[in-house]
């Protein structure tokens, strides 16, 4: 079975998560468009709760998509390097499961559960 490069699948993951965001940033928008048409007089306004805390969640989506990203450039960095799949903390090797279920992963996955 031929396994696919890490270079691909990190690609494949940014594309995945570049999308997320993209749809997490339209419907941040339709959110703030949607409550400039509600009035926003009254704070105890139960409509007005619900956009605010429906915006509060997409941002805070939209900020974990973002550090996604910042994770995948950091594995592209260590693909460059030659480090990509090596625990960052006791250098062994990540298994391809793990990687292939993340793969902006630096740590192994004991390492990743002894931190916790
Ligand atoms: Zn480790």
């Amino acid at each position: 079975m031929a396994r696919k490069s890490p270079e691909r699948m990190v690609a494949e993951e940014r594309e995945r998560v570049e999308q997320r965001i993209e749809s997490l940033q339209r419907h941040l928008a339709s959110i703030v468009e949607s409550a400039a048409w509600t009035t926003n007089d009254d704070e105890h306004d139960p409509e007005g709760v619900t956009i605010a805390y429906e915006r509060a969640q997409t941002q805070g989506l939209l900020s974990d998509a973002k550090s996604e990203l910042e994770a995948l450039d950091h594995a592209d960095e260590r693909l460059a390097k030659g480090t990509y799949g090596t625990c960052e903390n006791c250098g062994k090797r990540i298994s391809q499961e793990r990687l292939a279920a993340l793969p902006a992963a630096t740590t192994c996955i004991r390492c990743a559960n002894s931190r916790r």
